[in-house]
């Protein structure tokens, strides 16, 4: 059995105010919740504020993304060592946005994500094909290179304590929602990527969310889906209401 996961992806929004002002709502709302793992993802200004006001709770908090290197001459990067030490137990990889405004490769998604493992946090590695890719019949192709370049030289043990999730690109912020049986079938591809290449218990144990304009009236038909096994989730997880509905779907 697969316990669900529903993550929030802040991007770049939310002052430290603003974060603190969304827990003290949300986490009543969710004080009760059982059936899944909610993790938060807050810019980097506001993970400290974060960490402060899930304390208690059973909220982990995820950085958007760390370097490889635990410290250095790097300016401008934060490491995994820093983002564990402020008290994030995750941290989101590999995002399409991160691919396509900084240049982030499948290579440095793949040191990252051996530099989260080494700082024992759980990598959340976002993967998914544009809508180009998709037209030309190259969706699988795609995950099975993104898939591939992320896990290369992991070992099985490593495997398992990745999160995977899909993301189709054309349906990031635009409000069209992958259905229900196109974001199953790709996740099902992922899923036999992982059995040929990390074993069967790695494959059934994996758990691929789905991302892409979810929100509080689709969750239920994308959760009611055996191959998906929870979201991830951007504008709609910056509304305390709005983000405890998809959590309690
Ligand atoms: C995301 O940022 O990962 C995402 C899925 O965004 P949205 O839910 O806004 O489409």
């Amino acid at each position: 059995m697969r316990r669900p996961v529903i993550a929030g992806n802040w991007k770049m929004y939310k002052t430290q105010a603003e974060t603190r002002e969304f827990f003290q709502v949300f986490n009543p709302l969710v004080s009760a919740t059982k059936h899944c793992e909610i993790v938060v993802g807050p810019p980097f200004t506001a993970l400290a504020a974060a960490v402060e006001s899930a304390r208690g709770t059973a909220i982990a908090i995820a950085a958007q993304n760390a370097f490889w290197e635990p410290e250095g001459a790097f300016t401008g990067e934060v490491s995994m060592q820093m983002i564990a030490d402020v008290g994030c137990r995750a941290v989101i990889l590999g995002h399409s946005e991160r691919r396509r405004y900084f240049g982030e490769t499948d290579a440095s998604v793949n040191r990252k994500l051996k530099a989260a493992l080494a700082a024992n946090l759980q990598p959340i590695v976002c993967v998914g094909e544009t809508l180009e890719e998709r037209e030309a019949g190259r969706a699988e192709r795609v995950l099975n290179t993104q898939f591939l370049g992320a896990t290369a030289a992991l070992t099985t043990a490593e495997f398992s304590r990745i999160l995977f999730a899909y993301e189709p690109v054309w349906a990031i912020g635009t409000g069209r929602t992958a259905t229900p049986e196109t974001a199953s079938a790709s996740h099902a591809c992922l899923r036999c990527l992982a059995k040929e290449h990390f074993g069967e218990e790695n494959a059934s144990s994996l758990r691929i969310l789905y991302g892409g304009s979810v929100r509080p009236d689709n969750i239920r038909s994308l959760m009611a889906q055996e191959e998906i096994d929870g979201a991830l989730v951007g504008g709609a997880s910056l509304d305390p209401q709005s983000f405890s509905s998809i959590v309690n779907f």
